[in-house]
Formats: structure tokens, sequence, C-alpha cells
């Protein structure tokens, strides 16, 4: 008998039906015996929707009263499932997250988890019922709702796996595991079928939205066995697992991960002094923006240009900011655009092989992709295209490493 957290995704519990086949699922795992703690998102848009109806009082609403509004569509989902469960002779009962008590910092729209309460949990448990959670969501010491950032129902379901020593977090997607690329854009990408936590973290941080970030850095801090899986499909999925010596046979690169979420901001013509780069980014991070990739050019003519990136949301007010550092150095112009993508190339294989990087320039070179910034760490490289080539880009690189899953009969 296995103690499993499950955490089912937004479109898989997209509607009451949907929600009624999650119930039959969980039904089954029950009657082999499991013990079973599922987490739940909101139904597929619901979030979205939520943060439209805030928006229509106030372009910037009040980040508390957001995380009042934002919480509820968990807790639409989790009732539900509850119901659908007794329904069908399965004791269960839903909790929100300051029901649990998940406590949070005071982060709103961000927040931490910093401590999980299991009693309540452990004691339906032992009753032998299913407990029910809503994802995304938890409570400050001052009793005020916060939610966890967007995808964060993997992470309240890594978190709960974590404090409850679960044998196996499951996350229920609308996805068969983790594949080498996002699915939606190559039709050729392969499921993956297991991926160190180390390169899962790297893809999800570089763009892969199929885990949220948080959730594979607490996977990985407290060693929680992490597998992906389609909610309505049977399958092995993936495995997200910190023995990197059998993937070692596996190819170089394991996977393509890319955003648009992303600007670039160019500040031309500054005089090259010691600490330019400090006054220039000093005000940046002054203002809580933060920077991503940074390039500055050589120096001629005593003058230098200084690039970097900051996420597309922040892009209006750090172009404000550099404008006036411009004035005050005595810098030429700044430029920006928000016209770009990231695409970066990710596996533990690189450690040990030679001439990845320039594989990865070769292949754009071929279709013509002008590259504008370079990133590059252990297990990583990151380039930074007009947005306009990102499809093109990511599907040559998927060919050029050899990640293109191999043609079906009669296709
Ligand atoms: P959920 O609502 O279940 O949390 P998400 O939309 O957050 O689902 O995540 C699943 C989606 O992640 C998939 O539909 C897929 O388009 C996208 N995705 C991006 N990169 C990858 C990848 N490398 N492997 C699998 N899915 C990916
Ligand atoms: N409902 C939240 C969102 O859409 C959290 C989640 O689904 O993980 O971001
Ligand atoms: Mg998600």
């Amino acid at each position: 008998m296995a103690l499993i957290v499950q955490k089912f995704g937004g479109t898989s519990v997209g509607s009451v039906e949907r929600i009624e086949q999650v119930a039959e699922k969980v039904k089954k795992f029950r009657e082999a015996g499991n013990d079973l703690v599922i987490v739940l998102s909101a139904m597929s848009g619901e979030t979205n929707r939520l943060i439209e109806l805030a928006r229509q009082i106030s372009d910037q609403p009040l980040p508390r009263e957001l995380d009042v509004i934002l919480s509820t569509g968990e807790q639409v989902t989790i009732g539900l499932l509850a119901m659908a469960l007794n329904k069908r002779g399965v004791p269960a009962v839903s909790y929100t997250g300051s029901q649990v008590r998940i406590l949070t910092d005071s982060a709103h729209t961000k927040a931490r988890i910093l401590q999980i309460d299991d009693q309540k949990i452990r004691a339906d448990l032992k009753a032998g019922r299913v407990v029910v959670v809503a994802g995304f969501q938890g409570v400050d010491e001052h009793g005020n709702i916060t939610t966890l950032g967007r995808g964060g129902s993997d992470t309240t379901g890594v978190a709960l796996a974590a404090a409850l020593k679960a044998d196996e977090c499951q996350i229920y997607t609308d996805v068969d595991g983790v594949y080498t690329t996002d699915p939606r854009v190559v039709a050729q990408a392969q499921r993956l079928e297991k991926i160190t936590f180390e390169e899962m973290l790297e893809m999800a941080s570089l763009g892969s939205k199929v885990l949220q970030i948080r959730a594979v850095e607490f996977a990985g801090k407290y060693n929680v066995p992490l597998r992906v899986l389609h909610s309505f499909k049977e399958g092995p999925g993936t495995l997200i697992t910190i023995d990197e010596e059998e993937s070692m046979e596996q190819p170089i690169i394991s996977g393509i991960a890319f955003n648009r979420d992303e600007a670039k901001l160019t500040i031309r013509g500054v005089p090259d002094t010691p600490g330019v780069a400090f006054k220039i980014l000093g005000p940046i991070s002054a203002t809580n923006i933060e920077v991503d990739m940074i390039v500055q050019n050589v120096a001629h003519d005593n003058t230098t240009d200084f690039t970097f990136t900051v996420h597309r949301n922040d892009f209006t007010a750090a172009q404000t900011v550099l404008e006036n550092t411009a004035r005050e150095i005595g810098a030429r112009e700044v430029v920006g655009d928000t016209k770009i993508a990231k695409v970066s190339i990710v596996g533990v294989g690189m450690r040990s092989h030679a001439g990845v990087a320039s594989r990865m320039f070769e292949s754009l070179a071929k279709e013509n992709i002008n590259i504008l910034m370079i990133s590059t760490s252990e297990i990583k490289v990151s380039v930074v295209i007009e947005e306009k080539y990102l499809e093109l880009a990511v599907r040559s690189l998927h060919t050029a490493f050899e990640l293109d899953a191999p043609a079906r009969q009669g296709e």
C-alpha cells in the first residue's frame, strides 16, 4: 500500500464530465489499496477569466485582493471532485490551502511555501478518506490568502508529497510526459522515459511550462519521486530522476526549451569607464526588475554598447529607468526590442561532449537565423533570436540534434 499524491491540471478538470472521469480514476487507485492525496487546478481558462475580471476593476489589481479572487478557481474543482468521489462510494474530503494550513510568506501572487501542517491530512487518510486539496494557494501568518504563481498547483502537489513523505508525486496533465520539446510546436517531439532534476529545472526555467520551476526545485531538494503522466491515457509517463548515470546513454541534448517572455534593451554610446555595468544595472535592480542575459561589447572610440534582457512585462518600466540612466551618464541612445525569443538546448550530456554550441550555431546559420545574444552554462546553451524565427529554429535544432521521432509506417 502506497501513499500517492496525484495532481490534475486545468484541462483534466476542465468540465464536470472530466471531473467525473478523474473521480473514476482516483476510485481505481483507491480500490487498489493506495492512500491518496489529490491536488487540483482550477478549470482550464478559469484563472485567466478571474484575472480579467479583476482588471476590469483596476489595471493594477491590489495583490492581496487578486489572491482572494484567484483562489476561488481551485475551491470550485476540489468541492466538485470530493462530491464526485463520495457519489461513487469513495469517502473524500476537500480542503483549501488555508484549511490544510499551507503556510506561505506574504508575497501575494508569487508566495513561497514555508511549512505544511500534515496533521489533518494524516488523520483523514487514517480514517480511510481521500483528501482533495486546492492547488496554487496558501495562507500567510496573518491569515491572508496567497497564491503561488501561475502553474503553482504543481508546487502544491510536490510540497505535499515532500511533507507527507509520499511514495510518489504524479502530475497528470494533457500530454503523456515530458517531451524533447513542446509537442504542440514540433510534431516529431518524443516523450522522454526519464529526465534528471537538473535538466528539468533548466527546461522549466528556460520556458517549458509542463512543470512549474518551483515544483522541480522542491522535488530535487526533498528528493520526491516525480512523474508526469497523461490524465486519461495509460502509459509510463516521464520520471524525473536524480540518477544521471543511466541518462548518459541518452543523446547529448535531452530537450529544447523556448520562451517569448523576454524583451531586449540596448544602451548605446556608453562612456567606457570602470563601474559602467553597475551604473546601468544598479537602477534596474533597485526597481526590482530581474535581468536575464547581458552582453557588453568591446569598446571602441572609448564608448561601448550594453544589452540585456528583462521580462516583457517589465519592458516599459526598464526602458524608462534606462533612459534616465542614459541622460545621467551621457550615453548616446536607448533602443528596445520586444519581438525576440529565447531558444535553449539542455542536456547533462554536454558536460562530456565538445562542440555542442557550435553545432547549434551551425544549424541556425543554415536556416539564415541571426543570433542576437548567447549565454551558456554547464548543461545549456541559450540564444536570443527574432521571434518570427522561433518555430523554425526549434524545429531545425530538434532535427540537428537527432531528437526527431522515427517516422511511423504509412506516414
Ligand atoms: P496543466 O494545466 O495540466 O498544468 P500545462 O498547460 O501547465 O498543463 O502543461 C502542459 C503543457 O505543457 C502541454 O500541453 C505542452 O503544450 C506544454 N509543454 C511545453 N514544453 C513541453 C515539453 N517539453 N514536454 C511536454 N509538454 C510541454
Ligand atoms: N490555476 C492556476 C493557473 O492557471 C494554477 C495551476 O493551474 O497550476 O496558473
Ligand atoms: Mg501547469
